[in-house]
């Protein structure tokens, strides 16, 4: 595969999971954030979560020590992607935002490098174009916790070259994870489904059919899923879901994707989730609480 060194681009939930799995692959790699709150957020998380894996018996200090060696942060973005073999991309889902980091990226990285998107619901062939370098170009969707899930959805778009594809097959089974191959559909075979089923979710909350708790306890033993819809949304961040939603509302030029009315007032309240301690349920303590929702 020929992969020694990686950059993730976002520092954030995904970013740091992403850069993570990395330093445990034994690359060398380099996390960078535009912002410094948000770079050292995720060098905390990934600390925090080592030092959990050592607490509970998982991890060895040793280890802990020799990943944390492949690790370092960046503000400096063509520093962060100069001779590396593989960038992964994690910022806001946001087609703009994307597009000019993708820009910089055909400028400052090496020809043969892949370039890869962690988009959910954005074209790859769109964030392709920005890099001058389409071919190199190749969703690599994870899956939140990244070190956890086993799941990487590669997503190839018309000029994504077989090599690229290869390389990205060979990196997801190097860092343990199951990929899938799939077209270049705005939702891909996963977010289209994940996000219609939490807005449904949160229509069904805002319409008095049953308490939060009641409606996530539905799907998990009612249908097996192993976590409820609501609870999802809240790990996913729900800014993150509204943003996927709007997506495919353009994308498929179909208002049945548009976000809830009670998801709206959640974002702009800054309820995101569990990464803000409040969103559908109350995080403070640490579990899912139930609680009041605002008026919309
Ligand atoms: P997040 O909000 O947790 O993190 C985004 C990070 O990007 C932040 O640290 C922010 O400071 C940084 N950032 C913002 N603008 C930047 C820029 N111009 N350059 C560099 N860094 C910048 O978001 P997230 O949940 O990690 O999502 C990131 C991407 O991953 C999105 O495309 C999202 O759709 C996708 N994704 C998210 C999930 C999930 O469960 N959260 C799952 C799969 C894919």
């Amino acid at each position: 595969m020929g992969i020694t060194k990686v950059a993730i681009i976002g520092a954030g939930t995904m970013g740091a999971g992403i850069a993570q799995v990395c330093a445990q692959a034994g690359w060398k790699t380099n996390l960078y954030d535009a912002f410094p709150d948000g770079l050292d957020k995720g060098m905390k998380a990934i600390d925090a979560f080592w030092e959990k894996g050592i607490a509970r018996g998982k991890t060895t200090l040793e280890q802990k020590k020799k990943w944390a060696t492949n690790l370092h942060a960046y503000q400096d973005l063509p520093a962060a992607v100069k001779d590396v073999d593989l960038v992964i991309e994690a910022v806001p889902e946001n087609l703009q935002i994307k597009a000019r980091i993708f820009h910089v990226l055909g400028i400052e990285t090496k020809e043969e490098c892949i370039l890869g998107t962690n988009t959910s619901s954005l074209s790859i062939a769109d964030i392709a174009a920005a890099s001058g370098r389409p071919e190199k170009v190749i969703g690599m969707h994870f899956f939140n916790p990244v070190p956890i899930m086993k799941l990487l959805e590669l997503v190839k778009h018309d000029q994504c070259s077989k090599e690229t594809i290869e390389v990205a097959k060979e990196f997801g089974d190097a860092i343990n994870k199951t990929t899938i191959l799939v077209n270049d559909v705005p939702g891909f075979a996963t977010s289209r489904l994940g996000v219609v089923l939490g807005n449904e979710a949160i229509k069904m909350l805002a319409d008095g059919v049953a308490s939060a708790k009641d409606i996530d306890t539905a799907m998990v033993l009612g249908y097996k899923h192993p976590m409820g819809p609501l609870e999802l949304t809240d790990l996913v961040g729900l800014d993150v879901r509204r943003d996927i939603l709007k997506n495919l509302q353009e994308s498929f030029d179909d208002d049945s994707y548009a976000p809830h009315p009670l998801l709206e007032k959640l974002v702009s309240e800054n309820r995101l989730g569990k990464k803000t301690g409040m969103g559908i349920y109350d995080w403070s303590n640490g579990t899912a609480e139930e609680t009041e929702m605002p008026e919309f």
